[in-house]
């Protein structure tokens, strides 16, 4: 987690302090190795991976961000639309395209 309240981010300083499962940089996923074979939460971060690069790192930041300082972490759209799509993997055993599904929430 990058320090954003010493960066004068102080607004997200509940987010810096959170306890995530994994988060994601670009195409690149972390997780805590007690997550390192949870099948959801990888699929969670490649939604944020798809994101990241429809978006552009720019435009994902500064959506990302918005939507944590107005709704908060799980309300937020970036996250929102990752809880949704993990749902749907996690409940069911039918084959989507999850790309294509985030181009069409994005309005891409
Ligand atoms: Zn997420």
């Amino acid at each position: 987690m990058p320090p954003l309240s010493s960066m004068g981010l102080a607004r997200f300083a509940d987010f810096e302090r959170g306890n995530f499962d994994g988060i994601t940089y670009l195409d690149t996923v972390f997780t805590r190795s007690a997550q390192a074979n949870n099948e959801n939460i990888h699929f969670h971060e490649l939604v944020h991976v798809i994101q990241w690069r429809l978006l552009g790192p720019e435009h994902f930041l500064f959506s990302y961000a918005n939507g944590l300082d107005c709704v908060g972490y799980r309300q937020s759209p970036m996250e929102s639309m990752a809880y949704d799509a993990e749902t749907t993997f996690a409940s069911s055993a039918a084959i989507f395209s999850v790309e294509k599904m985030v181009a069409v929430k994005l309005g891409i």
